[in-house]
């Protein structure tokens, strides 16, 4: 395996070497060709991404197959500006000069895909690397084996081994990876993965986006309306089964309003899933039986409010809500990653910083309120990947908003154009005029320093 990684990277560093990736119709082209190729195989990539977690078609063609065409249609449309040099005011001190930002790409890239939306977290990095100019290996993740061969084979449609080449595989493969020289690696799972990763990448010194995890507050205010929150965070909590980086991990409500809030949350639950959501097509399973465990050994001997139901055969476990978990449980100690939502309440702003302040950058924070300034307040007091005021989730469909974390949650960020910019070195140039030379730098200095 090993020398199959490095012979498909020598393969790709020697095409890169050529030139043709920095083509811009080549790469406009290889886009386009990968957009239809999706849209042909898009109920195939549904019925992949069903086999591996049964996730539902709607949640499918949303967060995968429609998500990544609708980007792949921008960047299609914006590449050629983007790739061309751009003009900047030049510094007086160097008259006569002009100067340029050269979007350059950084050669051969790594990306490491999780399982949780493993068509998209795959697809969506990828397109910004090739938009850019680079080659790819990707590793997606083992877990989703189903789309990991849907994604291999439209690949292999799509692109030449020297430009695209999957890899599939689990932890030996990715480590084998890791043990190469690339010239940048994009990375997306959890935290202590992260830093493995971090750590094999820091002897070259290569550049890196960390797409990692967190656990991510919801703040509900007194002022919110809450049947409208409870709607929006049922939809973001248990899309995907609750296996979303940027879903609400735990709710903080305003003391008086827990009780209204959490049956709210009910009568959306049910309105969504029905009575029974083990018998709903659009509610996804958990992805194997390790999460399985470790989420149902979460709920034990909380109180489930809500939900609770699990069924380890079918791998389900039902929207649940836990009231009021202490901070030293299971649930309230690691990101819950699953469809679980431990709700507290607090009692002042000084209460519910103490919660907050018990975990790292969280990758998202949500905040429910009528009253701008409390909003405004929460925004400006936390640093936390991105987010969104009056609902969940939703941040991540705007294509002008960098996606990424801060801190522990991660470093770096993408989609759009600042995917682009994250595979593209930006070379600075000055272009000098030889018709004028201003003598003032030059020695002997005499006593210019009274004319800088
Ligand atoms: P993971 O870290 O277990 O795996 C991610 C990838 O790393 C997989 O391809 C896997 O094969 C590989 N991997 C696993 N162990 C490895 C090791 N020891 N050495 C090298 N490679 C290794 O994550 P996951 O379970 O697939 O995904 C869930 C996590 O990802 C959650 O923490 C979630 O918050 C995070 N996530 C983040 C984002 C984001 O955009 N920030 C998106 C999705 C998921």
């Amino acid at each position: 395996m090993n020398h199959n990684i490095s012979s498909v990277l020598t393969s790709q560093r020697s095409f890169f070497k050529e030139g043709k990736t920095k083509e811009v119709t080549l790469r406009i082209e290889k886009l386009k060709l990968l957009k239809s190729v999706i849209e042909e195989h898009e109920s195939e990539i549904c019925e992949a991404l069903f086999q591996d977690f049964k996730k539902p078609e709607f949640e499918s063609v949303l967060s995968e197959t429609a998500f990544i065409i609708s980007e792949l249609d921008y960047i299609i449309k914006k590449l050629k500006g983007w790739s061309k040099p751009k003009k900047v005011s030049s510094s007086l001190i160097n008259f006569p000069s002009s100067d340029y930002i050269y979007s350059e790409p950084y050669g051969a890239c790594l990306i490491i895909a999780p399982w949780n939306y493993p068509f998209q977290l795959a697809i969506s990095p990828l397109m910004g690397a090739i938009a850019a100019g680079n080659t790819v290996v990707l590793k997606p993740s083992e877990l989703a084996p189903n789309t990991s061969q849907i994604l291999a084979d439209i690949l292999a449609k799509v692109f030449p081994t020297e430009i695209v080449a999957i890899v599939q595989g689990g932890v030996p493969v990715s480590e084998a990876l890791l043990e190469e020289k690339w010239d940048y690696v994009f990375f997306t799972g959890s935290v202590p993965v992260g830093k493995i990763v971090a750590k094999a990448i820091a002897p070259h010194l290569t550049p890196s986006t960390l797409e990692l995890g967190g656990k991510n507050p919801c703040i509900i205010h007194k002022s919110a309306k809450v049947q409208l929150a409870a709607k929006r965070i049922v939809w973001g909590k248990f899309l995907n089964g609750g296996q979303t980086c940027i879903a609400p991990d735990y709710i903080l409500v305003d003391s008086p309003i827990k009780k209204e809030f959490i049956d709210a949350v009910q009568k959306e639950i049910t309105a969504a899933y029905g009575i029974n959501p083990k018998e709903s097509p659009d509610y996804a399973r958990i992805i194997n039986e390790k999460n399985f465990d470790r989420l149902a050994e979460m709920l034990e001997g909380e109180n489930c409010q809500i939900g609770g139901e699990t069924n380890r055969e079918k791998l389900y476990i039902a929207p649940t809500l836990i009231d009021e978990p202490k901070l030293t449980s299971k649930v309230m100690e690691d990101e819950i990653f699953g469809p679980i939502l431990p709700v507290l309440s607090f009692s002042s702003e000084e209460n519910m910083a103490d919660i907050i302040a018990n975990y790292s950058k969280p990758l998202a924070l949500y905040v429910f309120s009528e009253d701008k300034s409390f909003s405004e307040k929460i925004l400006k007091s936390y640093s936390f990947g991105g987010g969104a005021i009056n609902d969940v989730v939703i941040q991540i469909v705007n294509k002008n908003l960098p996606f990424g974390g801060v801190g522990t949650s991660g470093n770096g960020a993408y989609h759009g154009k600042h995917s682009f910019d994250t595979f593209s070195h930006k070379k600075s140039i000055s272009k000098r005029g030889t018709w004028l030379d201003v003598p003032l730098r030059y020695a002997p200095y005499g006593d210019k320093v009274s004319l800088i």
